[in-house]
């Protein structure tokens, strides 16, 4: 753990003091009886200057107020709101193609290639995912990720028997193995790279892609063109990047936004095995397992991506390696762990987007004890969507 905190983890993000005030007001403030008091009133008596009040309405003014206290946006609040404002703009009026690089390599596999030799490709490269294309309908054929890797260790293991079949496997084979284990296949979504990148965006947070491929059309041929594909990272980065007067209004620390997951939290140890993890992933439709000893300090996090190294060249049989050997065989570049405190801010986080290679963040305390975790998704999901009256991802 002082190994991955100590060489990777950013300088801990500004705590923050500044918490929005949506303490409540004390409810024993006597009533007075005011025109606003809801339900009529007794008639004052004798020696009474006040009307009588029954108790329950004492509580009635004062539940009023504590209501306005707590919708009333504080300034912390309406400055949060507006820097999200200014960043839902940017991403309107920019285009997916804005995101690319001036220079950017692509990477398209053929859909008639063996899994077995798409493996070593996307290492070799050092690339994670690459569109697929099917060359017999000249077509753009779906996004080869770590989750069909973790399909193809689901069906070995549901049909151990078939090794031979599953090395024989080829990327057109996917959608039959997704069907093979009963999968819920995943809906294939594009964007038009000139679109503008709220758009893609959005569409990302509906069907919980973390990439999506930019498709044109060829204006000589008519035929679908794959350009390039983005994720989150790049996006969260690219708002990082150009947005900075808007995302330092982002002042509200991530635990009082709620930011992230804190229930529930999948986690596994160093000596669980390599299939257990990706049992768990698939389980709770997650991406990454934080690593984490017997007092639940955070330890490492692994990841889908780091399953694509563990089969490399077909050993499915080496599944059952511990975490702990699997995470040693990372490439020296890993990009490290990420951690933040419950009292960071989101503009913080935002500046370690901007300076580092985040994929994720797990929330520590003091103790480097597990508290949550925050992925790209919900940092996207909250750009985009806090405080919008449709907040529903539906287009
Ligand atoms: P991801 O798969 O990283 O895009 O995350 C999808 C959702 O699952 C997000 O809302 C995360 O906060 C949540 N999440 C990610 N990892 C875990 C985990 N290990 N346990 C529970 N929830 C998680």
């Amino acid at each position: 753990m002082d190994d991955a905190r100590d060489a990777r983890a950013p300088e801990k993000a500004k705590s923050s003091n500044e918490r929005g005030s949506a303490t409540l007001p004390p409810t024993s403030s006597p009533a007075t009886g005011g025109s606003d008091a809801s339900g009529p009133l007794p008639l004052p008596r004798h020696g009474h200057e006040l009307p009588f009040v029954a108790p329950s309405s004492y509580l009635r003014p004062a539940a009023r107020t504590m209501a306005d206290k707590v919708s009333a946006p504080s300034p912390l609040d309406k400055e949060q709101m507006q820097g999200l404002r200014g960043i839902r703009e940017f991403l309107k009026v920019r285009t997916s193609y804005d995101v690319l690089p001036l220079s950017f390599r692509l990477v398209v596999l053929d859909n008639d290639l063996l899994i077995k030799k798409s493996l070593n490709i996307l290492i070799q490269n050092g690339i994670v995912s690459a569109p697929l294309w099917d060359s017999r309908n000249s077509a753009f054929a779906g996004l080869l990720t770590s989750t069909d890797y973790i399909n193809v260790i689901q069906y070995y293991c549901q049909f151990p028997d078939q090794l031979n079949e599953v090395d024989q496997f080829r990327l057109c084979n996917l959608r039959d193995i997704e069907k093979a284990i009963g999968v819920v296949p995943l809906e294939t979504v594009s964007v038009h790279p000139m679109r503008p990148l709220y758009e893609a965006c959005r569409r990302m947070l509906k069907t919980r892609a973390r990439r999506i491929p930019l498709v044109d059309t060829d204006d000589e041929t008519g035929r679908e063109m794959v350009v390039s594909v983005i994720t989150q990272y790049r996006i969260l980065k690219f708002i990082a990047v150009n947005n900075e007067q808007h995302t330092m209004l982002l002042k509200k620390p991530v635990g009082e936004l709620g930011l992230g997951t804190y229930t529930n939290l999948a986690t596994a140890t160093m000596s669980n095995s390599v299939l257990d993890v990706i049992h768990l992933m698939v389980k709770h439709n997650i991406s990454a397992v934080p690593i984490v000893d017997e007092e639940y300090k955070l330890l490492n996090v692994f990841e889908a991506v780091d399953v694509i190294p563990c089969i490399k060249g077909g050993a499915y049989d080496e599944l059952s390696a511990t975490v702990g050997e699997a995470i040693s065989r990372r490439a020296e570049d890993f990009a490290g762990i990420y951690t933040c405190g419950e009292d960071d801010r989101l503009d913080s986080i935002f500046d370690t987007i901007r300076k580092s290679r985040v994929h994720r963040l797990v929330v520590i305390d003091d103790d480097s004890r597990l508290k949550g975790i925050i992925s790209l998704s919900d940092v996207l999901k909250y750009v985009l969507l806090h405080g919008e009256e449709d907040d529903s991802i539906r287009s």
